[in-house]
């Protein structure tokens, strides 16, 4: 059985950025959510049910036809937000250092050039998904809860959610303004270890 994991800091840790408000709902609710559809859908495949998530996505053509659907969209959903809560901080903003910040200034020319890139393409993603930062540097996004590994990609170093659930709270319509606000909360520790793990 899945579960939701605990947040590593309060609901309130974000203020000013991510209200608690959203971060409990998102968090408890949304998050949970995805959690109890997917061991629902388990259930009937008992011998799926010890595979990771990761597993389960990246070989979701062989996941039997009538919970395929339910597990790209709420596996998809629980992986994304897992690693989502490790890309927040109360202590981050800020930019990345060492081969990461290399890494990005390399592909991009600088790291103010590699944000407006990143933010682009978030403003620019039609309805409810996620943009992505891959450890090739490539910027890409996907629809709703997606995940990069069901498309065969690595796993990613940094990703945003933009479903309005994520922003809508606290920024209404405002979509551009979650998207600037957000970089003040991005933990880079998390990206740059995801980034080192990717290369060795
Ligand atoms: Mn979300």
């Amino acid at each position: 059985m899945f579960s939701v994991p605990a947040l590593q800091y309060d609901y309130d840790a974000l203020e000013g950025v991510i209200s608690a408000k959203i971060m409990e709902l998102h968090h408890d609710k949304h998050h949970q959510a995805y959690v109890d559809k997917l061991n629902a859908a388990l259930e009937k495949y008992p011998e799926l049910q010890s595979k990771s998530v990761e597993e389960l996505l990246r070989g979701l053509d062989t996941i039997p036809e009538d919970i395929r659907t339910a597990v790209r969209n709420n596996g998809g959903g629980h992986y994304n937000h897992c690693l989502f809560w490790l890309w927040l901080s109360p202590d981050g903003g800020g930019q990345p250092e060492g081969a990461l910040y290399d890494a990005i200034v390399g592909r991009y020319g600088s790291f103010e050039a590699f944000i407006e890139e990143f933010n682009a393409k978030a403003l620019g993603l039609f309805g409810s998904g996620w943009v992505w930062l891959q450890p090739n540097m490539d910027i890409v996004s996907t629809p709703n809860q997606d995940s990069l590994l069901s498309k065969g990609d690595d796993e990613p170093i940094l990703g945003l959610d933009v479903w309005e659930h994520a922003y809508y709270l606290d920024y209404t319509n405002h979509r551009d303004e979650y998207i600037k606000a957000w970089w003040k909360v991005v933990n880079w520790n998390t990206a740059e270890a995801r980034y080192k793990n990717s290369l060795s």
